[in-house]
């Protein structure tokens, strides 16, 4: 059981590369937390450097209460998963399991009787006499899980665990470490670039960009209040469309000029962005596809440029404003490609964000 903080860490290579600036987090003891990001937004330099694989060059790391910028990676108690599962390819998969037990010096009966438990809770006590080269890729990674296991360690700490299987065993693994988290109550890392593996996975997100934070929220506040433009579009597939226009006041009333369109807005939204200082300026208003209503005479038209059938839903994809926008819609609304569509945004579904910084307003 672990609680990590991060205060103000930094780490800045060798060669003078900044991955990681002014890192801020809190992880609580039983916490499923997810770094999620683009490629080299510094996810792994992150989890290293809470492994002890990575030096810190600033700022300070805790766990449990105690500074362990200076504790080897073997001090720390925590196990570390890879995405290349790292066996021991002359090993057996009970020696795998059971190798920190021996190094451990733990007795040869206890030993077989906890690696066998281990197993038996990831269906690979039918294999533990294969080599990795015998198994297939799922098998491996529950291995590589168990090693881990075994170790009862304080946090597990795993790095794209997943993204060597396809999508199918990608998916059953996925239900099987959220099982596992329920079962071992413990704090588990977890490093993706597949936001469905984080917002699935985690009770707690980091969002990161360019070895920045740029959001810490449970999935659903990620969700309905993304915190600036590249969170807004980094979750959520298909992603929110973003629209550019101006609020503006007039007899009384708040509305969002679109192009050549007014659209009455909610009373309280007119009103923050008038106080912050927005009425009369260019803002970006980000809607989520399920939040564009296709209407007959609705306020914003656009030609259909191509049409998604998925089952009940279907996806309609249109230029507006030189971009391309998505609406999900029920696929019993019959569209076609070519047609001349009129739309609707759902006003309490509006996210504004300033149109220079990006930010939520
Ligand atoms: P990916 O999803 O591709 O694994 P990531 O988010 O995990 O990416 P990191 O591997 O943490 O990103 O890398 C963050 C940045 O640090 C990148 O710009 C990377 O090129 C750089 N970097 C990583 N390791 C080193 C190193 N040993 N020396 C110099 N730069 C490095």
């Amino acid at each position: 059981m672990a609680e990590i903080t991060l205060k103000h860490v930094y780490k800045t290579f060798d060669d003078g590369v900044e991955a990681i600036r002014d890192f801020n987090l809190e992880i609580e003891d039983r916490e499923f937390v997810v770094f999620v990001g683009p490629s080299g937004c510094g996810k792994s330099t992150t989890l290293r450097m809470i492994a002890g694989l990575e030096k810190i060059t600033g700022g300070d790391l805790y766990i449990d209460g105690k500074r362990v910028n200076d504790v080897r990676a073997a001090d720390r108690d925590i196990a570390m998963v890879f995405q290349n599962y790292a066996l021991y390819p002359h090993m057996t998969v009970e020696e795998n399991i059971g190798y920190s037990l021996k190094i451990a010096k733990t007795p040869k009966q206890e030993r077989k009787r906890q690696v066998l438990e281990v197993a038996k809770m990831l269906d690979i006590d039918k294999v533990l006499d294969r080599k990795p080269g015998e198994l297939s890729g799922g098998q491996k990674q529950r291995v590589a899980m168990g090693r881990a296991i075994v170790r009862h360690p304080k946090a597990f700490l795993m790095d794209e665990p997943l993204s060597n299987l396809d999508a199918k065993l990608r998916n059953k693994m996925r239900t099987e470490i959220k099982k596992l988290h329920e079962m071992l109550q413990s704090t588990i890392v977890y490093v993706t670039h597949d936001q469905t593996e984080a917002m699935t996975l985690g009770t707690k997100i980091v969002v990161m960009k360019d070895g920045i934070i740029q959001q810490v929220a449970s999935p659903q506040e990620l969700y309905e209040k993304p915190q600036n433009v590249f969170v807004a579009q980094f979750i959520g597939i298909p992603q929110m469309n973003l629209f550019e226009g101006k609020p503006y006041y007039q007899d009384g009333k708040y509305f969002f000029k679109l192009d050549d369109s007014r659209l009455p807005m909610d009373d309280d939204m007119g009103r923050l962005l008038m106080e912050k200082g927005y009425v009369g300026e260019r803002v970006l208003t980000g809607v989520r596809p399920e939040d564009i209503c296709l209407t007959q005479n609705g306020p914003l038209a656009a030609v259909v440029e191509v049409y998604e059938l998925l089952g009940t839903e279907s996806y309609v994809y249109f230029l507006f404003q030189g971009k391309r926008m998505c609406a999900k819609i029920s696929a019993d609304i019959p569209v076609r490609v070519g047609e001349r569509i009129s739309f609707d945004l759902r006003r309490d579904k509006m996210h504004f964000f300033d149109a220079y910084h990006g930010n939520l307003i």
